[in-house]
């Protein structure tokens, strides 16, 4: 492998060995080269453990990544499933404008049977008590008014 291409660790390893070739001894020399091999040795190890550190940030964004795009196509799909929904309430809603008819309880007063009437017969205002024949009237005037507000 060329020199050029080897990591900061590897180079530091061969700059170290061609040292110990040397032999160096106690000169003030020698001592500078041994103090700045062992300065860049340490200073490999400190940006291994850098480059170690950075490695396990990029894949925890890679993950991070992933996670966050699971999570939208998930909201993609919760988008669609709610807006069917939606859709279903609108078809519900229309099917039960059309086909529901609303239902009153009335108690009639003088016998105190409790009946049902339906949206029309209170609109007509009056029904008669199927139990007792009582002529029952209902007064909407309150909310005619409402209408003529508007
Ligand atoms: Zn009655």
């Amino acid at each position: 492998m060329d020199f050029e291409e080897k990591t900061i660790t590897e180079k530091t390893s061969y700059v170290k060995g061609l040292a110990e070739g040397l032999g160096l001894g106690d000169s003030a020399q020698d001592k500078l080269i041994k103090a700045l091999i062992d300065l860049v040795d340490d200073m490999a190890v400190e940006i291994a453990d850098l480059q170690e550190e950075l490695d396990g940030l990029y894949e925890e964004l890679d993950e991070l990544e992933e996670q966050v795009d699971a999570v939208d196509e998930d909201l993609d799909e919760l988008e669609e499933y709610v807006y069917d929904i939606d859709d279903d309430f609108d078809d519900f809603d229309e099917e039960d404008e059309e086909d529901y008819e609303d239902c009153f309880d009335i108690t009639c007063p003088s016998c105190g049977e409790e009946f049902s009437v339906d949206e029309q017969t209170l609109i007509d205002g009056s029904v008669n008590c199927p139990k007792c024949n009582e002529l029952l009237t209902f007064d909407f005037d309150e909310d005619d008014d409402e209408e003529d507000e508007d």
